[in-house]
């Protein structure tokens, strides 16, 4: 599958590369290797704008925000990366494309693509678009391997989760072979955090809830506290790892109220609860230990839903 995808991606004339909406490293690192590693005729289509944390990487300044999907120009292939379902792309519609390919690495994965190449068992999106760039027989320079480490690190929680296996670290050892800078990266994702940041991040602290006798712990996110930090809903990116890494706590919640409405709720678990089954519950989806989905209702509502799933599965 890799050495085909290659071969599509070699032979394309443009490539339209998407991401999910509220992207993270693992989505904007495999993108942003892509169109390094192809160059002009690569362009990366975002509803979001990248997130401040990832402007380092090379190629970001490039990226096309869209409000509307009419606004992307058809292409030879449409490539969908970190994206377990369609809807994730705001807009989508694959009949612009010549074939639409899939690179991911969800459990819950549609295989929404013309071509597709899901592995569930990888840590990360980037792990299988190093795969495919190799299969191209051409060089990585330093600049592709930066964003494919970022991908592997971010998503792999600093090479910590449980998806963390012998293959990630002898990608990643590559990858710093090939130019990839551990420290640099590390500063600027987790050393770099803009001030609002963590001022929002005291006031989500003040929110933790223990639920189902310890075993599940909340955290939430308002719109006035957005507004008394002046931070942005990008800056809540981890802070569900603060209820997951209480001693005790087998499933971490976090809920943040939409601009747009309703609510986003990310869920995390440590062992054996699987939190991709509860999100597609309620229409979304994810990883066993990582997964998230979107709901018009309040926090509230959202928190007292969650709990009463959640109670199955914990008990
Ligand atoms: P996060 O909580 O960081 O937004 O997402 C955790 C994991 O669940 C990621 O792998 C993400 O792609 C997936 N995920 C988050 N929200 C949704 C959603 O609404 N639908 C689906 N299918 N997956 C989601
Ligand atoms: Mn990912």
């Amino acid at each position: 599958m890799r050495e085909r995808i290659a071969e599509i991606l070699d032979n394309a004339k443009i490539i339209a590369c998407f991401w999910h909406k509220n992207p993270d490293g693992d989505a904007v690192g495999a993108a942003l290797a892509v169109k390094n590693f192809y160059g002009d005729k690569v362009r990366v289509y975002s509803r979001d704008r990248v997130p401040e944390i990832f402007r380092f990487l090379s190629g970001s300044e490039e990226v096309i925000v869209y409000k509307d999907f009419s606004e992307v120009e058809p292409a030879d292939v449409f490539l969908v990366v970190d994206c377990g379902d369609e809807r994730r792309v705001p807009g989508f519609d694959g009949s612009k494309a010549g074939t639409v390919v899939v690179i991911d690495h969800h459990d819950t994965n549609t295989g929404f693509g013309d071509v597709n190449f899901v592995d569930p068992e990888s840590s990360s999106t980037c792990e299988l678009v190093y795969q495919v760039l190799k299969a191209t027989g051409r060089p990585i320079d330093a600049k592709v391997a930066e964003c494919l480490y970022t991908g592997v690190y971010t998503d792999t929680g600093g090479f910590k989760y449980a998806d963390t296996k012998p293959e990630t670290f002898q990608a990643a050892k590559e990858l710093v072979e090939l130019g990839a800078e551990p420290w640099k990266v590390a500063v600027e994702i987790y050393e770099s955090n803009p001030l609002r940041r963590i001022k929002l991040l005291g006031e989500c602290l003040g929110t933790l809830q223990l639920h189902l006798d310890g075993k599940v712990a909340s955290l939430f996110v308002t719109l006035d506290m957005y507004e008394r930090t002046g931070s942005l809903p990008e800056d809540t990116e981890d802070f569900v790892n603060y209820a997951r890494g209480i001693k005790g706590v087998e499933v971490g919640i976090f809920i943040r109220e939409r601009h747009e409405g309703g609510v986003k709720v990310s869920l995390r678990s440590k062992g054996r609860v699987n939190v991709a089954k509860v999100a597609a519950q309620l229409g979304g989806g994810g990883h066993v230990n990582a997964a998230g989905c979107e709901l018009d209702s309040t926090v509230e509502e959202t928190l007292n839903r969650l709990i009463s799933l959640l109670e199955k599965e914990v008990r």
